[in-house]
């Protein structure tokens, strides 16, 4: 059987990630472990136990109290291989999706007590090879060891007309220019958090996908992928 490998894809918002992550899952016959998702669960339980100020703030103190009765799981259906994310044994598919739930998911996920607790659940995957995880601190703390890690970027202004075209294509409106607001506060809170901040790791391979296609940059990875396998 052919040698599995695990990739770490970190990054910033809207690069891209998952859309790389799924094509390669699907491509190589991986799992893929979305960690965005479950930090956008996490915001999504504090919104809907008001545990939010006048602000749209999180209140902290409070969601720490909680946190014991906030299960999150993370499933990935083995003939499919589509993913669900569970809050509290309930599937949660697209209302974590918005604009608002990544702003609570961006402050939820600079408390040291959420980082642990979704962590102890990504590294359950990484006890297997065959593992494609996304997120901010993969290649970093959660799966320092993987074989291949890729650190994707690409410039702002693609980035956000990217995300504006989904969330157009969504029915969600929002203007060009408050997607772009949004972006540079997420990008900005993920760099210059305390705990696990977004940084590329020494061994990383950067990934510029501002004017690549999803092709393209599948077959990039792909390249990656196989040169290892055949070591
Ligand atoms: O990737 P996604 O946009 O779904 O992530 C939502 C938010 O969760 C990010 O802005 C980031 O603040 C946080 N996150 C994180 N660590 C991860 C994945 C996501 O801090 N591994």
């Amino acid at each position: 059987m052919e040698r599995k490998i695990n990739i770490a894809i970190d990054g910033f918002s809207s690069c891209g990630k998952s859309t790389l992550a799924k094509s390669l899952a699907k491509k190589l016959k991986y799992r893929y472990v979305d960690t965005g998702a479950m930090y956008r669960a996490i915001g999504l339980y504090a919104l809907e136990n008001q545990l939010i100020d006048q602000q749209d703030q999180v209140v902290n103190e409070a969601l720490i109290e909680h946190l014991k009765q906030v299960q999150v799981e993370f499933r990935v259906d083995p003939i499919s291989h589509k993913s669900k994310v569970f809050l509290n044994g309930r599937s949660i598919g697209d209302q974590i999706r918005t604009i608002q739930i990544a702003d609570l998911a961006s402050q939820v996920s600079k408390l040291r007590q959420v980082r642990d607790k979704l962590q102890v659940l990504q590294r359950v995957f990484v006890q297997e090879k065959g593992v494609i995880m996304d997120g901010r601190d993969i290649g970093t703390v959660v799966m320092p060891q993987a074989e291949l890690k890729i650190f994707m970027t690409a410039d702002h202004e693609v980035r956000a007309l990217r995300r504006f075209k989904e969330l157009e294509e969504r029915g969600k409106p929002i203007s060009l220019d408050q997607v772009k607001q949004r972006q540079r506060k997420r990008d900005q809170d993920d760099v210059q958090r305390a705990e696990d901040p977004l940084i590329q790791a020494e061994d990383a391979i950067v990934l510029d996908n501002s004017f690549m296609s999803p092709e393209e940059q599948l077959n990039f990875v792909l390249d990656k992928v196989h040169a290892l396998i055949e070591q």
